[in-house]
């Protein structure tokens, strides 16, 4: 069985550690491949990569790094097609979906191509009599990056372009579910003339995580993934005195009012629910329906969904792929079993379905919850999976206090056609990204994505300036030039003058 490695200084390591995990073909429940798991030691050679080559790379010129990144650009787009179906055949899900991730990823190697706009200094001039104040922003030096299995390409690719862009050098440890997309593009990168050690490959667990976490020579820490590792992620690596940013889990709602278009609250809701198989921290897992919408609106979805087509990834006929594990698709299916217990009307019971002939595969039909109480199971986990749930409030302002009380706050939308309770809502609502009449307000690359809440721990958000902002850090700079009039002691606080 092939053995996906580690990629350390610009060439494949192999793992060392004995220990390996299955990577798995969720549309068969065959395995694939295996993947190397780290240990300490393994972790310990990458950030050594890492930290030999920032001596060079920290301080390469903007047209040097710039000169890379315009390579990677095109060798990633020539190369789109090929990761898709990498992601489609580990993680299940549709060939358009994976070029959809990797549409996005690309977005924030383009932005990484301009960094030497975004890294523009700022010069006062004259702040006292021949005095003049710079602002600049530098490296870190080393940073590590972990990652979700929900999008293999397009959240490693959230996080290094604009990492490396800064002068960084960077250990990536992707998820050992999905190691196939985030290994190509490492070696793209190479291709595209990255200096060796610039971008190293770690695979493997918590072993490997918690081993960058403690590590003394890396200076910072980018998470995506599940709120109660973000949380982990965040007290472990600032207890050791690094920088973080760990995103985490969500609830999104979509808070449809009685003037709202239904067709296409329904079309969105569909999409948003049900696109990648729920698996996506964007989903809507939760629609708001105000006044006389819900019954309406709960038969233009049914319609819909029942026109949705569940197969295999590579299929192109196929809507929407398996989940990723046999584990999770049990857990997903546990929810919907256990909803009319808590009081759910279950509208939609997809968790009988399978794809014939691939009965092994981890499927699951699409799930539609209706009356769903706060207080019930569905509502307050994140599923992660087809189940869409609709709870009913009787007011605008019933609807913001129940999206409100979530502990999440990653996206919400509204769909309405009233522009002064769609800017209320912008206001009111507690969630980092808002969508009017869209259902899934992903930032594009030059604004920056998170939520609020327990959907991040850490002040900056990913991408986009706060991107750049988390992976420099500023200084100011203030200088005279000796001139014969400013001689002489003085005690004195510095004054301007
Ligand atoms: P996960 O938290 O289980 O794993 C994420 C990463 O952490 C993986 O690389 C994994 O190997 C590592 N990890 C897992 N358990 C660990 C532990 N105990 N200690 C240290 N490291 C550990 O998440 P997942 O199941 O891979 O991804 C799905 C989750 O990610 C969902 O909750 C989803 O909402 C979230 N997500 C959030 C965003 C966002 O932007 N907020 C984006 C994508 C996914």
């Amino acid at each position: 069985m092939q053995t996906i490695d580690h990629w350390i200084d610009g060439k494949p390591v192999e793992g060392t550690s004995g220990t390996y995990g299955p990577v798995t073909d969720p549309a068969t429940g065959v395995q694939t491949t295996r993947v190397a798991l780290a240990s300490a030691t393994e972790v310990d050679t990458a950030v050594a990569a890492a930290r030999a080559a920032y001596a060079t790379w920290g301080t390469s010129s903007l047209a040097q790094r710039t000169a890379v990144l315009f390579r990677y650009r095109e060798l990633l787009d020539a190369h789109r097609d090929e990761i898709a179906d990498l992601i489609t055949a580990e993680h299940g899900k549709v060939h358009a979906d994976g070029l959809g991730e990797m549409a996005r990823g690309l977005e924030i190697v383009e932005l990484a191509c301009g960094i030497p706009q975004l890294l523009k200094g700022e010069l006062s001039s004259q702040v006292a009599t021949r005095v003049d104040v710079a602002a600049i922003r530098q490296p870190l030096g080393v940073v590590a990056g972990i990652v979700p299995f929900n999008f293999p390409a397009m959240v490693p690719l959230w996080m290094f372009p604009l990492a490396i862009a800064c002068g960084n050098t960077f250990v990536l440890k992707p998820s050992e579910k999905v190691p196939s997309a985030a290994y190509r593009l490492a070696e793209l990168a190479a291709r595209a003339g990255l200096p060796d050690g610039v971008l190293n490959i770690v695979n493997g667990d918590r072993v490997a995580v918690d081993r960058l976490l403690a590590h003394p020579d890396v200076a910072a820490v980018s998470f995506v993934g599940s709120t109660p590792v973000a949380r982990h992620i965040h007290a472990t690596a600032t207890a050791n005195g690094k920088r973080v940013q760990a995103l985490g889990s969500a609830k999104n709602h979509m808070l449809v009012l009685p003037d709202a278009d239904l067709d296409a609250a329904a079309d969105a809701a569909v999409s948003a629910a049900y696109g990648s198989a729920g698996e996506r921290c964007m989903a809507v897992s939760a629609v708001v329906a105000v006044g006389a919408t819900a019954d309406p609106l709960i038969e233009k979805i049914t319609e819909r969904a029942a026109k949705i087509k569940i197969g295999p990834g590579g299929d192109p006929t196929s809507e929407m792929g398996p989940l990723i594990t046999r584990a999770h698709r049990d857990r997903v299916a546990s929810y919907v079993h256990g909803a009319s217990a808590q009081g759910a009307d279950v509208v939609l019971d997809g968790t009988d379905f399978t794809v014939e002939g691939k009965e092994e595969g981890y499927w699951i039909g699409l799930s539609l919850l209706d009356k769903v109480s706060v207080d019930s199971d569905a509502y307050r986990d994140e599923i992660f999976g087809p189940v869409l749930s609709v709870l009913r409030v009787d007011t605008y302002e019933e609807g913001v206090e129940l999206i409100n009380a979530s502990p999440y706050g990653n996206g919400v939308a509204i769909f309405t056609r009233d522009g002064g309770a769609a800017r209320r809502f912008q206001l009111e609502v507690e969630a980092g990204m808002v969508g009017v009449n869209v259902p899934i307000p992903v930032p594009v690359g030059y604004h920056s994505f998170g939520g609020w809440k327990d959907s991040i721990f850490g002040d900056h958000h990913i991408y986009g300036n706060d991107g750049v902002h988390f992976y420099t850090r500023g200084k100011v700079i203030t200088t005279r030039w000796p001139n014969p009039e400013d001689a002489g002691v003085d005690l004195g606080f510095p004054s301007h003058r």
